[in-house]
């Protein structure tokens, strides 16, 4: 028997960082929302595990941060790099203007699943798992719901608000026909773990450029995530030369590293990233609005792609959770979105765009000698000047408060 169509306010469909938020933030305020989501779980391949000083201070702004820091993390307080033989603090995010000015290292889908457990707490959140959306539902020229495929078979959804929030691939935003404006990336990242042993240092840098490469490590408790960067399209040639090389090039990088490359004991262990950043000219349709990855997909520079999927969904929320509670909203509330988020998001990738061509491009290339920038000798110099970067990694451009209120009875 196919499952019964389902009316609500709000159909967002995916469950990452952006659909979970402002699923979590509309439902607190007593808007009824669906979130579809297609996975059974939250569980996947690690998709940067990095909640930022601004989630925080959302946390906080929920009521929730204690609940959530109370759970496994670790704290990252500075970021610091090797370039050649010489050391750099490129961040320290310990004077930001937050209650927790450190960059909360919790694995994705324990964030996501703190998400789902908030929203779980007002009766109006309803989170759908096993639910691809599949098709938009559609009539009087605007979106009016979305259908997706559960195990019982399809489902109707339909909705005032149809948000995209299903990524950088995001079936929705295709299903709508929304142009994406490709801002192209030179590069790719190889993400692989090795484990992590008592002897390592505990200053192990988070970035290292050396040989001609750059090789980035975060530290996650008993290994490393390592990430690892190519010129775009070189996967197959790194391949071609085998695992051995492949081993040698890391440890070449990061020599203590040398006794445990092994680790990676097939190409299987490796996954490849295809860098994207790409961005909607205009984010909404009437009935429908796309935001997170699927309005902009994000460079890995800086880690801040959840960060801007997040502060997306707060100003979302906060612009949209009057109209939804009055019925539709219209395409001037829409856009008050995209507006408030354009901006951010421009500079954001502007940033990301010279970061990746003019230093990690160039480096990668040996275009560049392995030595200290000048940029990273002032950074050394005068340690105040570390609160920019980490201004830029922690809080963003435009960081966005709760202005939903909490619904009586919530
Ligand atoms: C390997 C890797 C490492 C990264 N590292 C970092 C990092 O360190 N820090 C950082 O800030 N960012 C990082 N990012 C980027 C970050 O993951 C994204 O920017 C962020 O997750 C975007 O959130 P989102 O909610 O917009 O989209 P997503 O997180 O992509 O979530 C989309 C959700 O929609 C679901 N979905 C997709 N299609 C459908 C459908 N048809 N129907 C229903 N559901 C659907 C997906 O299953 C998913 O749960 C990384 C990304 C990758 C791939």
């Amino acid at each position: 028997m196919t499952p019964d169509p389902i009316y609500t306010q709000c159909c967002i469909a995916g469950g990452g960082p952006a659909g979970m938020m402002l699923g979590l933030l509309l439902a607190r305020a007593g808007i009824p929302v669906v979130v579809l989501e297609k996975h059974a779980d939250f569980l996947r391949d690690f998709r940067g595990d990095t909640v930022h000083p601004s989630t925080l201070e959302v946390m906080y702004e929920l009521g929730v941060l204690d609940e959530f820091l109370a759970r496994p993390h670790s704290e990252l307080r500075e970021v610091r790099g090797m370039i050649g033989d010489e050391r750099v603090t490129i961040a320290d995010f310990s004077h930001l203007p937050v209650r927790a000015p450190f960059i909360a290292m919790v694995p994705q889908w324990h964030f996501l699943d703190f998400l789902a457990q908030q929203g779980r707490r007002y009766p109006t959140f309803t989170l759908m798992m096993q639910a691809e959306v599949f098709d938009l539902i559609e009539g009087d020229g605007r979106v009016a719901g979305a259908r997706a495929q559960t195990p019982n078979g399809a489902i109707d959804v339909h909705a005032n608000l149809v948000v995209a929030a299903d990524g950088r691939s995001s079936t929705v935003r295709d299903l709508a026909r929304m142009a994406v404006q490709d801002i192209g990336a030179p590069i790719d990242v190889l993400w692989m773990r090795l484990s992590k042993r008592p002897e390592d240092s505990a200053t192990a840098a988070l970035g290292n450029i050396r040989n001609g490469h750059v090789f980035v490590m975060l530290d996650r408790g008993d290994y490393w995530q390592c990430a690892f960067v190519i010129p775009k399209g070189g996967y197959e040639g790194l391949r071609r030369a085998g695992l051995d090389a492949f081993r040698r090039e890391i440890a070449g990088i990061v020599p203590w590293l040398a006794n445990r490359t092994n680790d990676i004991a097939s190409w299987d262990d490796v996954k490849l990233l295809t860098v994207k950043i790409d961005r909607l000219p205009q984010w909404h349709r009437p009935g429908l609005l796309c935001i997170g990855d699927a309005a902009h997909a994000m460079s890995p520079v800086g880690g801040v792609g959840i960060n801007l999927a997040i502060q997306d969904a707060v100003a979302a929320a906060n612009i949209l959770w009057m109209p939804l509670q009055r019925g539709t909203p219209s395409a001037s509330h829409l856009q008050a979105v995209q507006r408030r988020r354009e901006l951010p998001t421009r500079l954001t990738q502007q940033l990301q765009v010279f970061i990746q061509n003019q230093v990690i491009f160039k480096t990668i290339k040996g275009d560049v000698p392995t030595k200290l920038p000048y940029a990273a000798r002032l950074l050394n110099t005068f340690p105040l000047l570390r609160r920019i970067p980490a201004r830029f990694v922690g809080l963003g451009f435009r960081p966005e408060h709760v202005r939903t209120p909490e619904a009586p009875g919530g």
